[in-house]
């Protein structure tokens, strides 16, 4: 501690309930007495401490050695952790009109804030000369990864370069934090406009239990009685498989494919040209060819040809797969005496039909048994049976909103070891998608802190007290979620920015993806799925059908998804000046790709959040897929131990994969759990593409 670096102590913050100590039960951050008013002055302590803890650090006269550098910047900018934490899961779980503007306001000075700190000179200059001397600094393997990645993270942000190139830099990164909250802003506003209001007429072919959730949309929309189709992706999927009315879906599917380019206020074609000449710009001031090079060398993949390699590997039978689809798709139309070519709207549609008619299964007849509640029970018993955890649910917990729920979460031994939320419905005030996200994360630097782990979902609530369904996609994304969640909660490191989640955008959907494997698991159905009136379990011949119809269109699932990380690819590896019609980029390179006329990406540019609200997925939307070829291939090892809760297995996964977050590098935790580098085919097989006309 420095006494010549007094810190400013902004007015009023003794009375900040985000700034004051949280005498919460386990010091949970305060909802229920947090403003939107409080959060600006809390920022602005926030950003003074930290700048004083790092004007500590660069002011050490003390030779830099790895506590006095390295664990003083681990250490630095707690409140600030606290308070973005906060901040950020209202932004996207229950935003209003002012804690918008704030974000609107703070984008940009976060950037202002962080820039002069990864771009100071003399702290760059400790971590280089301590880098450059590793090896007989006697750190543990942690502190190594740890010194490994923070050298590389600043000096990947520019801090190696001359005073020019860093204040463009710096106009840069704050300008592309303005961008990308505009951004997403944009595509919030588009979704919340615009719904569909459904009289008597229109409800031909809805399950009940759409009705009844449109009805519920209808009233939290402020028109009580009626019912309405919302852009939340879980709607809009359902109505399209299952809306017999094809004016209806053609209308649903245009606004949805179209959020965010509709020449509005919303629309993001010029945001979009923007973010993408800027992440050019930085990429050459680095030093890189492209901003795609830039990323990926920061990564498991390496390189944009490594990540073509897989995808063109992926696309080929997935293609072939799904044109194959098209055309019994087009045959059931012609049966069925329509006179039309199948369009993007009907693909949904005709493809659950088919399903039925082939699998005989149908998605509704399997919602009753998939009920919410009974679901995350069979999502936290599969965590206990693996890594002994234990669920209890708190009351007791402030939240940001009365329909999260919170959980104690306790170890074998019956200790504390984090708290989980869950907030599972859809809301106006809520984004759309699904996430992991954290209020604290685990680290043991000055005593064991335990994390506070966040779900979000976007279900859709039942209405009238009558218990939420899910559709088989819904449950998948539960465990999914949870299973991000599990690796906050397991996370077993001593330093904060190795915790949990913190590794290769690559690796992180690993843990994720790999948890789906057991909610698709005859041994945990038969226990959970029971229906939500008669309390019978799944029958057993549906269970054997919803299993078979699993790999049913992932001809058309994959190309929706390969074709959106192409395109991901394309914009980060061409020049910024090819991309300037957004619009007419599209369709260029689908053409190139042979996309199928009848399918859309499953994320058009203007509302492809992942790669322009920020840049974390940016070249990096292959990463659910790289991932995918791990978790194929890791769950592999229960099947081959002959069970899947095998307890050798799932203690090799909670050692090397659960709890090690970034502190060791992916590539070797990997091999360490599974004995060897992971096999492709896994995940080819796993989609039922290895079958395909063209492959076979
Ligand atoms: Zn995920």
């Amino acid at each position: 501690m420095s006494e010549t670096l007094a810190t400013t102590i902004l007015p009023d913050a003794q009375e900040n309930p985000l700034v004051r100590p949280w005498q919460t039960p386990l010091e949970t951050p305060p909802f229920d007495e947090i403003k939107p008013e409080h959060f600006l002055p809390a920022f602005e302590q926030a950003f003074a401490d930290h700048s004083a803890e790092v004007a500590a650090i660069t002011h050490d006269p003390a030779t830099p050695d790895f506590a006095n550098t390295i664990t003083a910047l681990e250490r630095a900018g707690k409140l600030l952790t606290k308070v973005s934490a906060v901040f950020y899961d209202l932004v996207s779980a229950h935003s209003n009109p002012a804690i918008l503007e704030i974000d609107k306001q703070i984008s940009p000075r976060m950037a202002r804030h962080w820039n002069p700190i990864m771009m100071n000179a003399v702290l760059f200059g400790r971590i280089a000369m301590l880098h450059e001397n590793r090896k007989t600094l006697g750190l543990t393997g942690e502190q190594m990864r740890l010194l490994e990645r923070t050298y590389t993270r600043f000096h990947r942000a520019g801090a190696g370069l001359d005073d020019a190139a860093k204040a463009r830099m710096a106009e840069i990164n704050e300008r592309l934090a303005q961008l990308g909250t505009g951004f997403s802003h944009h595509l919030l506003a588009d979704e919340q406009e615009w719904f569909l209001e459904l009289g008597e007429g229109d409800l031909a072919g809805l399950p009940d239990s759409f009705v009844a959730s449109a009805k519920a949309a209808a009233e939290e929309h402020g028109m009580a009685g009626k019912a309405i189709v919302t852009l939340a992706r879980s709607a809009v999927e359902t109505f399209l498989k299952t809306s017999t009315r094809r004016d209806l879906r053609e209308k649903v599917f245009k606004a949805f494919a179209a959020r965010g380019d509709n020449g509005n206020a919303n629309d993001n074609n010029a945001t979009i040209v923007e973010i993408l000449g800027l992440r050019e710009e930085t990429a050459r001031i680095l030093g890189f060819p492209t901003y795609a090079a830039y990323r990926l060398e920061d990564s498991m993949a390496k390189t944009p040809d490594a990540v073509r390699g897989l995808l063109e590997r992926v696309w080929k039978p997935a293609r072939a797969r799904a044109l194959s689809d098209r055309d019994a798709l087009q045959a059931l139309v012609a049966e069925e005496g329509g006179n039309f070519a199948l369009a993007p709207w009907d693909w949904r549609y005709y493809a659950e039909k088919l399903r039925q008619a082939k699998a005989n299964f149908d998605d509704t007849a399997i919602k009753p048994y998939l009920v919410l509640d009974h679901m995350i029970e069979a999502a936290f018993d599969c965590a206990t049976r693996l890594f002994g955890i234990t669920f209890t649910e708190r009351k007791d917990i402030p939240v940001w909103h009365p329909d999260v729920r919170v959980w104690e979460v306790k170890d074998r031994d019956g200790r504390h070891k984090a708290l989980f939320y869950g907030d599972y419905f859809a809301r106006p005030s809520k984004r759309s998608g699904a996430w992991m996200t954290s209020l604290r994360d685990q680290q043991k630097l000055d005593g064991a802190i335990a994390p506070l782990v966040i779900n979000v979902c976007n279900f859709a609530k039942g209405a009238d007290g009558a218990p939420s369904l899910l559709s088989p996609d819904d449950a998948r994304t539960l465990f999914h979620e949870l299973g991000h969640g599990l690796h906050g909660m397991l996370s077993n490191v001593t330093y904060p920015s190795l915790s949990g989640t913190s590794v290769f955008t690559d690796f992180v959907e690993l843990p994720s993806q790999l948890y789906e494997h057991w909610q698709e698991r005859p041994e945990v159905l038969q226990r959970f799925a029971k229906h939500y009136q008669t309390g019978e379990p799944l029958p057993e011949d549906l269970l054997k059908r919803f299993l078979a119809a699993r790999k049913f269109n992932q001809g058309f699932a994959t190309v929706e998804f390969v074709s959106s990380a192409l395109i991901d690819l394309e914009f980060h590896t061409q020049p910024a000046s090819a991309s300037r019609d957004v619009r007419a980029f599209e369709q260029a390179e689908l053409e190139k790709i042979g996309m199928p006329a009848e399918i859309v990406l499953r994320h058009r540019p203007t509302q492809f959040g992942h790669i322009f609200s920020g840049d974390h997925y940016a070249s990096g939307y292959y990463s659910y897929m790289w991932s995918e070829v791990m978790d194929a291939d890791a769950f592999g090892a229960f099947e081959e131990a002959g069970d899947i809760f095998d307890p050798a297995t799932a203690k090799r996964l909670h050692d090397d994969i659960y709890s090690s977050g970034g502190s060791r590098d992916p590539e070797e935790a990997y091999i360490a759990f599974r004995g060897r580098d992971p096999e492709p085919d896994a995940l080819l097989r796993r989609r039922g593409l290895l079958e395909t006309p063209e492959a076979a």
